[in-house]
């Protein structure tokens, strides 16, 4: 099979470097080209800093990076984005109106009405607003986004609850990783020894994403799911992964076993059709008092399942329970390839 070219902007951060590792042996995908700013453009990949393990991989080490304009990517099908939301919101339509198929982390054309915010494992049907999106706009190409990566572990556990009892209130308090902030991201300085109780502009993309997500496609567009969310969001001095107490009423009521057993049960789209990146079971539901742990659970299924423990009553609310997901993985460029490997297999990647 011939492998779809990509193309990754911002490859160089802490979501690009993901896309590396994850694209770097892709059974669909093969990496063409890496994008950066014009600090690094003309530098071979391996002299930027690479910051996962294990080492950066040999078939991109040489490579040099690019500016992140539609031209340097000619040959590319596919552009997974990670750059800055002002970048993004100048070069992502002009890459879409060239042609290419765009998979972005960055928020500003999350909340369009015709683009559709994706999690493979709870919207998939979403992407029927592709073909809108395409006439509206006069694209050749499309632009797909993913949700903030908070945002994606929370509408991951709420999706089985929606469905199976119907939501009426979230009450979500997250503890967020330092990596979510970004290469070299909050200073050691401003996050040791310390929680700092403010994520700029964080909290409403918590309020708002899952409504999107969670909500109808009629045909036409996308009918809001009607509950409501309070969200509270912390940084903390983790690296990776986020964790997120969450309190939930309930339109049906439900008791923890119903609920854990409605997340355990819980199959999609992306596991019937057995796409590369799909993890199976998407949702890991742990029985032990202290799970899930940041550390020892992050990287559950390869970093793509959202972990929930500690499903018990809640005496404001109905239920309450911690959940934990991987930000730089499931909560974005994993989650990006997963979309690229629906939409693939659907036909809509030509
Ligand atoms: P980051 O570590 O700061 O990386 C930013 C990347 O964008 C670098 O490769 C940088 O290249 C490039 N860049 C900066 N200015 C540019 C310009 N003018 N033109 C082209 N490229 C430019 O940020 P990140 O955390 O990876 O986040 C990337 C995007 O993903 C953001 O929109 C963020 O909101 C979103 N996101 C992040 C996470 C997370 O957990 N970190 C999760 C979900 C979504 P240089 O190295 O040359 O500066």
């Amino acid at each position: 099979m011939t492998k779809i070219k990509v193309g990754i902007l911002g490859a160089t951060g802490a979501v690009g470097q993901r896309f590396v590792q994850l694209l770097a042996d892709h059974p669909w995908f093969e990496i063409a080209a890496l994008g950066a700013s014009d600090r690094s453009a003309g530098m071979a990949y391996r002299e930027r800093r690479w910051v996962l393990q294990p080492d950066m991989p040999a078939a991109v080490r040489d490579m040099r990076l690019v500016l992140g304009e539609p031209q340097s990517f000619a040959g590319c099908q596919v552009i997974f984005s990670a750059t800055p939301n002002d970048v993004a919101e100048r070069v992502e339509a002009e890459f879409a109106a060239a042609g290419y198929y765009v998979f972005t982390n960055a928020g500003p054309h999350r909340m369009d009405a015709d683009v559709p915010l994706m999690i493979t494992d709870v919207n998939p049907e979403h992407a029927a607003l592709l073909p809108i999106q395409q006439a509206q706009r006069g694209w050749s190409g499309f632009i797909v986004a993913n949700a903030n990566c908070t945002a994606t572990h929370l509408t991951s556990a709420l999706k089985p609850l929606h469905d199976a009892f119907g939501l009426e209130k979230v009450f979500v308090v997250s503890m967020q990783a330092v990596s979510g902030a970004g290469y070299p991201g909050v200073s050691t300085m401003d996050i040791s020894d310390n929680v700092i109780p403010y994520i700029g502009n964080e909290e409403p993309k918590l309020e708002e994403e899952p409504l999107k997500m969670l909500g109808r496609f009629d045909g036409q567009g996308v009918v809001f799911a009607d509950f409501a969310v309070s969200a509270h969001c912390n940084r903390v001095a983790t690296l990776d992964g986020h964790l997120e107490c969450v309190s939930v009423a309930l339109r049906t009521k439900a008791t923890p076993e119903e609920a854990a057993e409605a997340l355990r049960s819980y199959r999609s789209l992306p596991q019937a059709l057995g796409l590369p990146s799909a993890p199976d079971p998407c949702i890991v539901v742990r029985d032990e008092p202290d799970r899930p742990q940041v550390r020892l659970d992050r990287m559950t299924g390869a970093g793509m399942t959202t972990v929930v423990g500690r499903i018990r009553r809640d005496p404001i609310l109905d239920l309450k329970f911690v959940l934990l997901g991987h930000n730089t993985v499931r909560g974005a460029a994993g989650g990006s390839v997963l979309n690229a490997e629906l939409l693939s297999k659907q036909g809509y990647i030509r």
